[in-house]
């Protein structure tokens, strides 16, 4: 976002809480009557209401079906699919305001372009550019709860964009920073972020708090949650609590601040990320260029390699062995296969892969954990197919079927069921 965005903050006399309701929690009438309950209880505690809201359970997938069928099969016209998108959002925001009135209290919904969300042109995928407040803070100046339609914007065009999928989030985090608020909300069906998938074991505990680095790693690797809201999070310090709309339960604040507690785990939680697939390509002459060579294909077709892995070179040719999405290894395969500018014997995919990641800020510059992390999963008999680090996260690609077994093991041996 520009600096213009600050430009336009006006701060109103009442703190600004921000609030996002996911499409679960607002499935049916019955689900946005309580959470309209919920809204009006917040209001109680004298601040100013902003709600962002995503479309009503899985219509925004109904929406989207309702495309292709009536293209049959070739690609929707980009403009007119964001238009419609964005109407799954208008249905839950018009709703909600009408829920809150019939409760007597005031409150007006607002499209994304009503809210002043500029974007730039990319349909699907629009990035926000700017906010002007102008109109949401004389509402809020009024006494009214405003609700906003997320996952939408305006491009300097006049037409209607989308931000990509699951991108509300992304809307209530820029709203939240546009409005000076004091943190941003994030109602869903699950009630905060937990050390590990709680399916994987019983031992899973909800964090209290997670910083914005951590919660990145965690997010990008599997954990449910917009990757780009908590990088928005980051960039302006705006703290996010992440709670159930379904209970009372304290959830989880990610935040940019230093930890609480004096002494804290160096390991904050274990990422899962069930759905790998390995590409080797064999016996590739070892020169310059080669690794630009084979990779640039594939980002031309926008396939994102993660892992990637030079074995030493015998006898001048060497293996080079990349990760990708499991829905992408076909494609990468053919991709790979297909490029004339690097020579190869033979391109090997293995798929069945899952990455395990230990995730923690407090193990920067902190020797050990790696050795503690690889022991512990060859005690549990697990091989381990290729490892990568970041400064706070250390990820080893296994088998998919050995993921329980490796989390559990991993989750004892870090003692994430305990707290400090
Ligand atoms: N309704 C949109 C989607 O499903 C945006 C959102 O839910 O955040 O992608
Ligand atoms: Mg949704």
């Amino acid at each position: 976002m520009t600096s213009e965005l600050d430009a336009s903050l006006t701060r109103g006399t009442r703190p600004v809480v921000v609030q996002k309701y996911g499409g679960s929690s607002l499935a049916n009438a019955e689900l946005i009557h309580n959470v309209a309950q919920r809204i009006i209880h917040r209001k109680g505690d004298r601040v100013d209401v902003v709600v962002v809201v995503s479309a009503m359970g899985d219509s925004t997938d109904k929406l989207i079906a309702l495309a292709h069928a009536v293209t049959k099969g070739s690609k929707p016209d980009a403009r007119e699919m964001d238009t419609l998108k964005s109407t799954g959002e208008l249905v839950s925001s018009t709703l909600m305001a009408m829920a809150l009135k019939s409760h007597g209290y005031d409150a007006i919904s607002l499209s994304g372009p009503q809210a002043g969300i500029k974007t730039d042109t990319v349909h699907g995928s629009a990035r926000i550019a700017d906010i002007n407040t102008r109109r949401l803070r004389d509402e809020l100046d009024q006494g009214r709860i405003v609700i906003v339609a997320g996952f939408q914007g305006l491009a300097d065009s006049g037409d209607i964009t989308t931000l990509g999928r699951g991108a509300s989030d992304t809307t209530a985090v820029a709203l939240a920073v546009a409005t000076s608020a004091e943190r941003c909300e994030i109602y869903t069906d699950v009630d905060g972020i937990y050390t590990t998938d709680p399916r994987l074991t019983s031992k899973a505990r909800k964090l209290a708090e997670i910083s914005f680095l951590e919660m990145l790693e965690m997010a990008v690797l599997g954990a449910k949650m917009n990757p780009r809201s908590i990088e928005l999070g980051l960039v302006y310090d705006m703290p996010i609590y992440v709670a159930s709309s379904f209970s009372d339960e304290p959830g989880t604040l990610i935040h940019g601040g230093e930890y609480t507690m004096e002494v804290r785990k160096a390991v904050t939680g274990i990422a899962v990320d069930r759905n790998v697939a390995k590409i080797t390509v064999r016996g590739v002459i070892d020169r310059p260029g080669v690794a630009a060579g084979l990779l640039q294909p594939l980002a031309d077709e926008g396939i994102s390699v993660d892992v990637i892995v030079q074995n030493a070179s015998s006898e001048g040719t060497t293996d080079f062995t990349f990760t990708v999405t499991g829905a992408d290894v076909q494609r990468a395969s053919d991709v790979v296969r297909a490029q004339t500018r690097v020579e190869f014997a033979e391109v090997v995919t293995g798929t069945d892969l899952a990455k395990v990641s230990i995730v923690g800020t407090g193990m920067e510059n902190a020797p050990g954990y790696a050795a503690r992390m690889f022991s512990t999963l060859a005690e549990a008999g697990i091989n381990i197919d290729m490892i990568t680090t970041s400064e706070i996260r250390i990820t080893t690609l296994i088998k998919r079927d050995e993921i329980q077994n490796a989390v559990q093991a991993l989750h004892d041996a870090f003692e994430l069921e305990k707290t400090d």
